[in-house]
């Protein structure tokens, strides 16, 4: 059996869309519909809904689409959440640090704290009855980079249902999202592979088994750079505004929205293993899967039978509470 892939670079990575029977209309749709949500949501252009309240900061609310409008509006709901590690409104932060970009590197401790009084969310105001946005400090910046992918890959799957493609495999350059079952396995189930954190060619090194289901991984490997020997990567501390520094390599959400998953990867990432634990302890339907600089694979949530460790340097441990 084989698929048939499509490929295109979007938002700064490989997009792909793997289909089992040859459809050159639905992915024209899917790479069409993308690149118009990548265009309204991105902030490494000019021109977007998003820049257009960045631009705004300061001065006055600006009218954006209902989706848009929607996306903010949960991702500022998480932001404010007590101990939240996620933050919308770190934007500021990300373009100081260009982390990823060809031009990073390390700010002055100064202009970091100044940025950090730009990315206080609950100055984000949200007027529902008109759609508008509007950041209340000059220089706030909004930043969807850790949610709209989710979000794209949660819209794509719908299109692809509405147009009866009830078989496929999204990758959005770390969200992975499969659509029905896996024509390949008696049971139905994706295998997903996750990568070795730095190896420069594609070595899983555990395959968690899927269906109807997203894998969303946030780490600190595809987007860093090393000054004076110090590896800075691009999820930020909102509170202190330097690149987050823990025993964690990466982290997979596995989940039905592969939103959710996007915003909870950031999230516990954030806290870190220990505080990690405590918090899917008491939030069952969230699965996860941490990889530790140490080499450890440390699994939440998910039955030890739907994992399986490929590269034996691994030591696996299996927590479940669901
Ligand atoms: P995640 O952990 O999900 O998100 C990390 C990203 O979120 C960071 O890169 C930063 O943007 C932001 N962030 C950092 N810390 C936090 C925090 N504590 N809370 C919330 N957010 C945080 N990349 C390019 O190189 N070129 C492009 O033109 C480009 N266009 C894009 C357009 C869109 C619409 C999107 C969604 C992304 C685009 N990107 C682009 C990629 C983007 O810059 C991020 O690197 C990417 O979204 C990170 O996703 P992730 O899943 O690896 O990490
Ligand atoms: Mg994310």
């Amino acid at each position: 059996m084989r698929y048939f892939e499509y490929s295109q670079t979007l938002m700064g990575t490989k997009v792909s869309l793997q289909l089992i029977e040859k459809n050159d209309l639905a992915a024209k749709i899917i790479f069409g519909s993308i690149k118009m949500l990548e265009d309204k949501l991105t902030v490494n252009r000019e021109i977007s809904e998003v820049m257009s309240i960045n631009k705004a900061a300061g001065k006055h609310p600006v009218g954006v689409s209902p989706f848009v409008f929607t996306l903010i509006e949960q991702a500022k709901a998480i932001s404010i959440a007590k101990n939240s590690c996620f933050n919308v409104a770190i934007g500021a932060l990300v373009k100081l640090w260009k982390i990823g970009f060809q031009n990073g590197n390390v700010p002055a401790d100064e202009q970091i704290q100044y940025c950090l009084l730009l990315t206080n969310p609950h100055l984000i105001r949200l007027d529902k009855q008109k759609y508008t946005v509007f950041l209340e400090k000059t220089g706030m910046e909004i930043d969807l980079g850790a949610i709209a992918k989710g979000y794209i890959a949660d819209a794509i799957k719908k299109l692809l249902l509405a147009q009866q493609v009830n078989t496929a495999i999204i990758n959005l350059g770390g969200n992975v999202l499969t659509v029905g079952d896996s024509p390949l396995s008696a049971d139905g189930y994706w295998k997903i592979g996750l990568q070795k954190p730095f190896a420069k060619s594609s070595q899983p090194i555990v395959v968690i088994k899927i269906k109807n289901k997203s894998v969303v991984t946030s780490g600190i490997y595809e987007r860093f750079f090393i000054e004076a020997n110090q590896h800075y990567h691009h999820i930020l501390d909102p509170k202190t505004g330097y690149p987050l520094d823990n025993e964690l390599q990466s982290v997979s959400v596995i989940s039905h929205s592969s939103m959710q998953g996007d915003i909870y990867s950031t999230h516990l990432y954030g806290l870190g293993i220990e505080k990690s634990i405590s918090y899917l302890q008491e939030t069952p339907s969230l699965a996860a899967l941490f990889v530790t600089k140490d080499k450890k694979i440390i699994v939440v949530n998910i039955d030890s039978s739907l994992i399986q460790l490929i590269n034996k340097e691994y030591v696996i441990t299996n927590h479940s509470f669901g």
